[in-house]
């Protein structure tokens, strides 16, 4: 893909103050968010939390309350769409159905005046790898195949930022899933800014460089997915990037760069990430498939005293991939435990005793006091 085809680099977009209201509800807190040019970003949360209205703050297709937004260098707060360097897809792809694809991907050079578009058109179908279908109208082609042709109708118009809008959608999961490592190959390919709007963790995971996760208005967390899913910040992160078991500990003391802790007598460890002073109260998170578990009766090989728990097998389902064990502790807590490498006649069944263990480097630690129950 040549530069003249994508129209350069991508921009990057920074949003400062940027607000938005609507009557007495308010859909986006003033948020400032730098999303940096060329990169994959994902805008992800649950239904209603703001993050298509961000998206068409950025579009231009919703006037912010307050603040601005920045295309590069330019202010474009108070520019209509088409003057914006950004295109949008949408879930439902809006393609011209009387319009067979070669002219639906040729229709905004066209609209533009533009008169020779064939090398152009040619170029964007090869890029979704949609050249023999060039002839066929919408219809004629699966979701998959429709959800490209409207990336290619919105890259021809030789955008800096593209903007999607929840595209994988109406796809089923398995082609959800190609759709995804497809359109992260054309954005490596094409090298321009990609905002994508996601409720779904797993997709934004898999795609983006950088992740913000959104709740109620606002950015709860910036940062790459394994920063995000190995350190949240907030049992809201925590839980919607993911499942994880979280403990609520008593600090008691430092060691060897560690956090010590006593979660109802066992002690534990973690690192001092976000740490506390003594006595207060912390949530230690420890995801599922990061805690090992053995038969009580064989769980001596583990060696460190500490990051162990014992419990009674509740319940346990074989999942293909792993297992999945739900352990009742002493205290009644469940801690869920997915299991990936143990042999068929080695798996435990409920009433089981059983010891847990893990990694202190594994687990995370959220210390806000309004996270604690
Ligand atoms: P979804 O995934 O369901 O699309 P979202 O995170 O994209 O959700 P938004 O569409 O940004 O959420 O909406 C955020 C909030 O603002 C919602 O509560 C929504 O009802 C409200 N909202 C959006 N547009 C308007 C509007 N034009 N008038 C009034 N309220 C609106």
């Amino acid at each position: 893909m040549t530069e003249q085809t994508t129209g350069g680099a991508g921009q990057d977009v920074r949003l400062t103050g940027i607000s938005k209201v609507f009557g007495d509800f308010t859909a986006v807190q003033p948020l400032d968010l730098t999303i940096p040019a060329g990169s994959f970003f994902a805008l992800l949360g649950a239904s209603g939390c703001g993050k298509t209205t961000t998206l068409r703050m950025i579009a231009g297709l919703e006037e912010p309350t307050t603040g601005a937004v920045l295309l590069g260098d330019q202010d474009v707060t108070h520019l209509p769409p088409y003057k914006r360097p950004v295109n949008t897809v949408f879930q439902n792809y809006a393609l011209f159905p009387h319009l067979d694809i070669y002219e639906n991907v040729a229709f905004g050079l066209r609209r533009r005046g533009i008169k020779s578009v064939r090398k152009q058109v040619e170029d964007m179908l090869e890029l979704v790898e949609l050249g023999p279908y060039a002839r066929r109208k919408p219809h004629q082609l699966s979701g998959g195949q429709q959800q490209r042709v409207a990336v290619a109708r919105a890259l021809i118009n030789h955008p800096r930022v593209l903007l999607l809008d929840e595209p994988l959608g109406a796809l089923d999961l398995k082609l959800r899933r190609q759709m995804q490592l497809e359109l992260k190959r054309i954005q490596t390919e094409v090298g321009i800014t990609f905002v994508h709007v996601t409720h779904d963790q797993e997709e934004a995971m898999t795609m983006a460089d950088t992740i913000a996760v959104m709740n109620a208005g606002r950015v709860e967390q910036l940062g790459a997915p394994a920063e995000l899913y190995e350190n949240p910040c907030s049992t809201f992160v925590a839980n919607f990037l993911g499942q994880s078991n979280l403990l609520t500990a008593d600090v008691t003391g430092k060691q060897d760069g560690d956090l010590l802790l006593t979660v109802h007598g066992h002690r534990l460890a973690m690192p001092t990430a976000r740490s506390s002073a003594d006595g207060t109260k912390v949530l230690v998170g420890i995801r599922p498939e990061k805690i090992t578990i053995a038969h009580a009766d064989t769980a001596d090989t583990v060696a460190d005293s500490r990051n162990r728990l014992t419990g009674t097998i509740a319940d346990s389902s074989f999942i293909g991939v792993s297992t999945q064990y739900v352990v009742r502790t002493a205290w009644g807590q469940e801690v869920a435990v997915f299991e990936q490498n143990m042999e068929r006649d080695a798996r435990l069944v409920p009433g089981a005793e059983v010891v847990l263990h893990w990694n202190p480097a594994h687990s995370f630690g959220i210390d806000a006091q309004q996270d604690i129950d």
